[in-house]
């Protein structure tokens, strides 16, 4: 089963993602994770990609879907994958799924997590002191936020026009979110 967890910045995707990993089996790829180790690596395209995220923009379609079309046939991903932070563009949902069909396979659920906009800016100034990320500066945070607000808008009306777009309520604690993700699990998972 192959599942996208589609919200805003701090929104708790990757909280939520690892924790139905280790319940289900199913692999998250977070294409910012995947980004940070390139970065740490001091690999040539990590040294691209830091200028990139440190200013909140986006990076290339072209490196994201790269990095993802490298993982995918990995055998952690035999069960499925949570994407975690991807697709972000229109581009890289449509090159996704061509990825997915020559396998058999396609995107069985897409969630919207919501998260209020206060809170957002909340939760990115606590990880901001809690972690070292260098893009979680308070010009890249309000970045990152008005990116997500501009390829929101393109990619959920792509999704939403291809099936049912189900929206969990993010604010809520971490073991209510996970309920929440769950319920709709349950309608797709072998019992
Ligand atoms: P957040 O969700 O908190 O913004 P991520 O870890 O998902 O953090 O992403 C961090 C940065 O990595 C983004 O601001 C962007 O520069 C880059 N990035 C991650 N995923 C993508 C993607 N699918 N397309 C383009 N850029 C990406």
């Amino acid at each position: 089963m192959n599942v996208i967890f589609f919200g805003p910045p701090a929104a708790g995707k990757g909280t939520q993602a690892k924790i139905i990993q280790e319940r289900y089996g199913l692999q998250q790829l977070s294409t910012g994770d995947m980004l940070r180790e390139e970065v740490a690596s001091g690999s040539d395209l990590g040294r691209k990609a830091k200028l990139i995220m440190d200013r909140g923009e986006l990076v290339s379609d072209e490196i994201v879907i790269e990095m993802i079309a490298k993982r995918i046939d990995s055998p952690e991903c035999a069960k499925g994958v949570i994407f975690d932070g991807f697709p972000r563009t229109v581009a890289q949902a449509e090159a996704l799924q061509e990825m997915l069909s020559k396998r058999g396979q396609a995107i069985d659920i897409v969630m919207e997590l919501d998260v209020d906009q206060d809170r957002i800016i909340e939760r990115m100034e606590k990880r901001a002191a809690e972690e070292e990320r260098s893009d979680d500066n308070i010009e890249a945070l309000k970045k990152r936020l008005q990116q997500y607000n501009d390829y929101s808008a393109q990619v959920l009306p792509h999704y939403r026009s291809r099936g049912n777009v189900p929206v969990i309520d993010g604010n809520q604690q971490v073991e209510g979110v996970t309920a929440q993700i769950e319920e709709v699990l349950q309608v797709k998972l072998p019992s």
